[in-house]
């Protein structure tokens, strides 16, 4: 399914021209128009799923074994010396085009990020901890 006001749909369809570095009949992956370093890059399916939640399992599947075999094409063409995933799902998670896309996002020391690709910790009690996990525990 398609979303004729998605500009992810567009893009992955080829309606929109992009720098694309991978397509196939499923997904394509192109180069983010405003990068965090060298190289960021989304996966796209071609589907159009607002976010993770909305996706198949398998579908969510594929992402993953692509992000796998991407993040070893950037690396080797790269020579990035890590590479961060990010997904974002909603407004406050940080989502600005709902469409599922997956960064990926190569690291390189000294790139700038240090301070951005991770997050605050924070300090809960015990019981806040226990809490928690009395709601997700199986
Ligand atoms: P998110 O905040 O996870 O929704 O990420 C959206 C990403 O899409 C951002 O990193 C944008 O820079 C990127 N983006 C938006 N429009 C385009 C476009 N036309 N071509 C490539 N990347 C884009
Ligand atoms: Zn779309």
């Amino acid at each position: 399914m398609k979303d004729s006001n998605c500009i992810f749909c567009k893009i992955s369809g080829g309606e929109i021209p992009s720098k694309t570095i991978y397509e196939d009949n499923e997904f394509r992956v192109i180069l983010d128009i405003s990068p965090a370093t060298r190289g960021h890059a989304l996966i796209i399916p071609k589907e159009h799923y607002a976010n993770l939640y909305e996706m198949p399992e398998e579908a969510a599947g594929r992402v993953m074994m692509l992000a796998k075999r991407m993040a070893g094409y950037l690396t080797e063409r790269l020579h990035c010396e890590g590479l961060n995933i990010v997904q974002n799902n909603g407004e406050v998670a940080g989502q600005t085009v709902f469409h599922f896309h997956m960064h990926l996002i190569p690291r390189y020391t000294g790139d700038g990020n240090e301070d951005k690709l991770c997050w605050h910790h924070l300090e809960l009690s015990a019981e806040e901890l226990e809490e928690i996990f009395n709601k997700l525990k199986q």
